[in-house]
């Protein structure tokens, strides 16, 4: 694919809200970015490979540097009625001994509530933002060429459309990124998980629990009506995990954890319920070809060990609404460089955070998970304070 070469433009300039612009991908991103572009006038197309929106998914937590964004889309109301605030955050270790609690009210009142809500929901929320007619469901792009002037979409539909700009929202496993940078393997995070749904009662809905092992994770978040458990132990990758005797795996990994945890496994009944996943995350040196951009996942995914990947992929979202908003066709470039300027560093630091939290809770000696727990107990509650300041302060 060739780079744009701006002196060597021939077509009338388009200027924002005329430009042709293609979001490939309807999930988090795609839909945070399609409805603030929505906002501003443009009438960008959607291409999302789902035949139609369903219930796969789990919790998620979005930090209030992504649920602002949700304000100024107008659906923040909808985000506060479908997910849950949570207030405290607990450790224990396997045996059931509190390392560390503490109140989240001081990050929340100055930043805003951390929201806990399914991402089926979350979902349901954004595309009230988004004009349907906008999102082709059902559609993938099936080849893609790009000039310095424009680029040629063919779509799985076999229709053909030209666009001044293709963004690809498409996740982690990203086909646009594999069209225009070839193959780019996601890194391995040394984990795998297992995820799965308790029916509340158990505990407190503003309550967050988790129990630090050796090498070994389980946290259990509430939100609207239920429980979303997580259990992730160290692993090599690729470990097949068939239906079959999931459920006695997760049990001999959490055998002899206390606290809530045997209450939590005696739950587990349908392994076809229980979703499975190794963890990984990308880093790229760069997010766009031309006249093709990343965004989310598809350009930064974080390990799950410190959340913050849906609030990484809606922010890159309004950087990149905002950066279009002053953009033309001629110098659509330029908006794609600033906007990998303007997020880089941030979102350098939320993934090197996520993968230091990974080494941290999922220490897989002895010897360190000791020392870690001996660490957490004296952690002060202004060290917490500190850690959610320093990623929820900054600008995006
Ligand atoms: C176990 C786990 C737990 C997590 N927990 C949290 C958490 O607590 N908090 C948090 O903030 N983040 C969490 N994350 C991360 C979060 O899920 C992602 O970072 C976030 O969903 C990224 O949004 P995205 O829009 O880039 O990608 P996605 O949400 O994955 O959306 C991609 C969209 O593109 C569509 N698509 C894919 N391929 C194509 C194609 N070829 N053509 C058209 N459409 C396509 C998909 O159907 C989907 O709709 C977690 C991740 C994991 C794995």
């Amino acid at each position: 694919m060739s780079m744009v070469d701006t002196e060597k433009y021939s077509l009338p300039v388009r200027y924002g809200t005329d430009m042709r612009i293609l979001i490939v991908g309807g999930g988090i991103a795609g839909l945070t970015l399609a409805g603030l572009l929505q906002q501003r006038g443009f009438r960008p197309t959607v291409a999302e490979r789902i035949p139609e929106y369903g219930n796969v998914g789990y919790i998620i937590v979005l930090w209030p540097a992504g649920s602002r964004i949700l304000k100024g889309l107008g659906v923040y109301e909808d985000l506060l009625e479908a997910g849950l605030p949570f207030s405290d955050y607990n450790v224990w270790d396997e045996s059931g001994e509190m390392l560390q609690s503490y109140s989240v009210l001081p990050v929340t009142e100055k930043y805003g509530p951390m929201i806990s809500i399914y991402r089926p929901e979350l979902i349901n929320v954004l595309r009230k933002a988004v004009d349907p007619e906008f999102i082709r469901m059902d559609t993938r792009v099936q080849n893609m060429e790009q000039t310095n002037d424009e680029v040629f979409v063919t779509f799985s539909d076999g229709s053909e459309e030209t666009y001044d700009l293709v963004l690809g929202c498409d996740g982690v496993n990203s086909e646009t990124r594999r069209q225009v940078f070839g193959e780019v393997q996601p890194t391995f995070g040394g984990m795998t998980g297992w995820n799965f749904w308790v029916k509340s009662g158990i505990l407190e809905p503003t309550q967050i629990a988790e129990y630090w092992g050796t090498g070994k994770f389980l946290g259990i978040w509430p939100t609207k009506g239920r429980l979303s458990v997580f259990t992730s132990i160290r692993s090599p990758e690729g470990i097949p995990d068939p239906i079959d005797g999931r459920i006695d795996r997760i049990n001999e990994n959490f055998q002899g954890f206390n606290g809530i945890v045997p209450e939590i496994l005696s739950h587990l009944d349908d392994p076809n319920e229980i979703y499975h996943s190794d963890y990984y995350d990308l880093q790229i040196d760069k997010w766009y070809k031309g006249r093709v951009g990343l965004i989310g996942d598809s350009a930064h995914a974080v390990l799950p060990t410190a959340g913050g990947g849906v609030s990484m992929a809606m922010e890159s979202a309004a950087v990149m609404a905002d950066e279009l908003c002053r953009a033309d066709s001629k110098y659509i470039s330029h908006a794609l460089e600033a906007h990998m300027t303007r997020r880089r560093s941030r979102v350098d630091k939320i993934q090197n955070q996520s993968r230091m939290m990974g080494k941290f809770a999922y220490a897989n000696s002895k010897a360190v998970s000791s020392l870690r727990n001996l660490v957490l107990k004296l952690f002060s509650k202004k060290i917490h304070f500190n850690y959610w300041d320093s990623m929820l302060k900054e600008p995006i």
